[in-house]
Parts: C-alpha cells; sequence; structure tokens
C-alpha cells in the first residue's frame, strides 16, 4: 500500500518524538512492503516562528491532500506572553475545528511490565482497560465570548461553553458504537448537578441510549470520575465526555500506566483525515535532552495503522515490539525503575525498530547498547 501521512513535529519535545515515530513507521513499510510518504508541516511555536501564524494555510493544505496526520506537540513558555492568536495551542485547536476532529480517542490499559511505574497500588490497576472519548471541536475551549472585560469599572473575564445538540450526539454515538465492539458499557461524565449545558448532555445521551440496547449506559458526576479514576479504575469500560473533562481526566488516567509519555490518541473526523497524537504536551522541561519517552508517539501512529489504513496486523508489529523492548527492562527516566539504567529516547527508538524488524537485529541493538 502507498499512504501519504503528514508529519507536524511542533515544539519541544514535539520533534525528538516525531522522529522516533517516522523511523518506526518506515521499519513497518519495509518489513511490510509499504510505501509511507511522509511531508512535514509546521505548526505551534515553530510556525509562529518561521511564518507569523500559529497554523499556516501550507500547513493546513498539507493535512487536507494526505491518508493521515501525525502531530508532535505543542508550546513553550517563549510563547507564554504572545497575543490569544499568537500562542501555539491556537494552532492546535485551529487544525481541531479545520479538520472537524470531534472526537478524541485515548486508550488507557494496564501493562505488567510497568507496574512499579505508575504510582497507584498494583491491585488496584490490574485489569485496567478503558478508553475515554473526548469531544474535541466544542465547549469551553471554542465559546465565544473568550474575553477579558472591564465591567463597571471592574476587571473581569468570560469564557463560553457552548455545545450544539448535534455535536453532543454525534460523540456519543461514536462512544457507543466504540463500546459495542467492547464490554458493552458507556459512562457518560457531566456536572448535570449545576451546568445547563450538562444536563442537555445526560438528555442526549439518554436518547442515543435508546439505539444501542445492549450497551449499559451510567451516568456519573466529573468530580466523582475523578475520583473513581484513581480509586477503582477497572469499572470502566469507554468513558464519553465534554472537551475540558475529558482533558484534564485524559491525563489524570495516565498516570495508571505511570507516564504521560505512555499514552496515544486518535482524532477521528467524518469529512477528512484522521490526526494521532500523544496526549502529552511540550515538556518543555526536557526537550532537547533525548530524555522524551518516545512511546506514547510510536503508539499513536500505531493507532494510526489501525484506524486509517485498516493495517491491523502492522499495528500489531508496532504494539507487540514496544511491549517486548519495556518487558526486556528498558525506560526512559519518566518510568524507569529505581536504581535502573534509563535509556535515552534515540536508544529506545532504535530498540522498538529491531523488535519491529525482526529477532536478529534486536541481538544487534543489544550488544551495541550492552
Ligand atoms: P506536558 O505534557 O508537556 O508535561 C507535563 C510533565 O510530563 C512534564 O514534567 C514533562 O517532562 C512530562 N512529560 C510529558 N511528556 C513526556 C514524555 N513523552 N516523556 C517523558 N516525560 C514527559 O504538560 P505541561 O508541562 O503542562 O505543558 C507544556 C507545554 O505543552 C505547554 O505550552 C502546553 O500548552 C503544551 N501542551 C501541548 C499539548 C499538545 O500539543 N497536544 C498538550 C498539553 C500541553
Amino acid at each position: 500500500m502507498k499512504k501519504k501521512i503528514t508529519v507536524l513535529p511542533g515544539d519541544g519535545i514535539g520533534p525528538e518524538v516525531s522522529r522516533g515515530a517516522v523511523e518506526i513507521l518506515k521499519a513497518v513499510g519495509e518489513r511490510f512492503n509499504h510505501q509511507f510518504d511522509f511531508i512535514y508541516s509546521l505548526i505551534g511555536g515553530a510556525a509562529i516562528e518561521q511564518t507569523g501564524s500559529p497554523l499556516p494555510d501550507k500547513t493546513l493544505n498539507d493535512c487536507k491532500q494526505s491518508d493521515a496526520v501525525l502531530l508532535g506537540a505543542v508550546g513553550g513558555p517563549q510563547w507564554d506572553q504572545n497575543p490569544p492568536e499568537l500562542r501555539p495551542e491556537k494552532g492546535l485547536l485551529q487544525i481541531r475545528k479545520e479538520l472537524e476532529l470531534y472526537a478524541n480517542l485515548r486508550p488507557v490499559s494496564f501493562n505488567p511490565s510497568l507496574i512499579e511505574s505508575s504510582p497507584i497500588k498494583e491491585n488496584i490497576i490490574t485489569g485496567v482497560d478503558l478508553l475515554i472519548v473526548r469531544e474535541l471541536t466544542g465547549g469551553l475551549y471554542f465559546g465565544k465570548p473568550s474575553a477579558r472585560t472591564i465591567d463597571r469599572g471592574e476587571e473581569s473575564v468570560v469564557d463560553t461553553l457552548y455545545y450544539k445538540r448535534k455535536e453532543m450526539k454525534r460523540i456519543l454515538v461514536t462512544a457507543f458504537e466504540l463500546a459495542k465492539n467492547r464490554r458493552s458499557k458507556v459512562t457518560s461524565v457531566d456536572k448535570a448537578n449545576v451546568l445547563e449545558s450538562s444536563r442537555m448532555w445526560r438528555e442526549v445521551a439518554e436518547e442515543v441510549a435508546r439505539d444501542f440496547p445492549n450497551v449499559q449506559l451510567e451516568h456519573m458526576l466529573v468530580d466523582n470520575a475523578a475520583m473513581q479514576l484513581i480509586k477503582n479504575p477497572t469499572q470502566f469500560d469507554v468513558i464519553v465526555t465534554e472537551n475540558m473533562f475529558g482533558d484534564i481526566l485524559s491525563d489524570e488516567a495516565s498516570m495508571l500506566t505511570g507516564s504521560l509519555g505512555m499514552l496515544p490518541s486518535a482524532s477521528l473526523s467524518t469529512t477528512g483525515p484522521c490526526l494521532y497524537e500523544p496526549i502529552h504536551g511540550s515538556a518543555p522541561d526536557i526537550a532537547g535532552q533525548n530524555k522524551a519517552n518516545p512511546v506514547a508517539m510510536i503508539l499513536s501512529a500505531a493507532m494510526m495503522l489501525r484506524n486509517s489504513f485498516q493495517m491491523d496486523e502492522e499495528a500489531k508489529a508496532i504494539e507487540n515490539a514496544v511491549n517486548q523492548v519495556l518487558a526486556a527492562g528498558h525506560r526512559t527516566p519518566d518510568v524507569v525503575q529505581e536504581g535502573k539504567r534509563a535509556v535515552k529516547t534515540e536508544e529506545m527508538v532504535e530498540r522498538i525498530k529491531a523488535a519491529v524488524l525482526d529477532h536478529a537485529a534486536i541481538s544487534n541493538i543489544m550488544s551495541i547498547y550492552a
């Protein structure tokens, strides 16, 4: 197969982990005889520096003309004082809107090799296998007005939580469809005891549930969900929620696996290419130091193969390679065991690549890094 992939490395550790994912995809291409053509484009702070815009037109065109998009991460302290339109995160929000990336899927599953990396007790995280479905193009991050004003002489500020009913329905239907192929349970998270938007969300969830008689629906308030994720995470199958709640809960859920650096995500579009990105940010504190965990980005590439290209065997080859390398005890500093040697980003990538290619290559790599 021949596929065109737009790579948006972005800022901070984005370029380091994107390089890793591209290396792994090239190895998959070699092993399974596919041709992946990579187009590199700018987004975020890097794009502001070179073009004056966080999402240049060329980037958007490249994305629209490709079969899938791989994104590293955007942002950094050097742009924190920029006006809202010139912040790297604006590029991210814009690309979600322009490509209609309405659903962000964030799988979180227990990995026995990383049990000691999680701050949560072993008996609580054993068996965790959940999927967070986050609405991505509405809610507080997009609602207008969003501005500071002077109200009767006093400085004040407003952000707007706005949703259309059809936007709620679209994400809820996606969650129920996904649950059908899993353990058939949807937990819809809201704040219906306080917010009108959440009361409408709950109503729409009930409506959608009627079309999926074999899927169980439960409602949970977001504050309780935050607690239950730590107390009893195995109760969850599919969690569906609006944009900001999903943003926060999925970072919390990443700690079940030990690090933000482990979790991939897929953003689905109804109209164009889907976008794949790790859930972490640009990690300016470790950028350029060869310390970033590339696994989240590499697993995002695996999600791309499975979801956008129907390459299930190829995706499994990546996931197995990651598991093999972790099981052999190789870890970047964010998940390394106490007293053990941490592996650099590039070495982690090389080891995963070798495991994708074949076992002979693994022994070769073992001797190089011994
Ligand atoms: P972050 O995810 O960048 O980092 C949080 C912590 O996790 C840091 O200590 C970092 O070192 C660590 N970490 C993150 N990814 C890691 C990896 N792959 N390997 C090892 N350690 C990792 O979040 P933050 O510090 O709150 O934000 C930094 C910047 O990233 C901000 O400008 C923010 O706006 C941006 N951001 C971007 C995205 C995105 O591009 N999708 C998401 C979140 C934050």
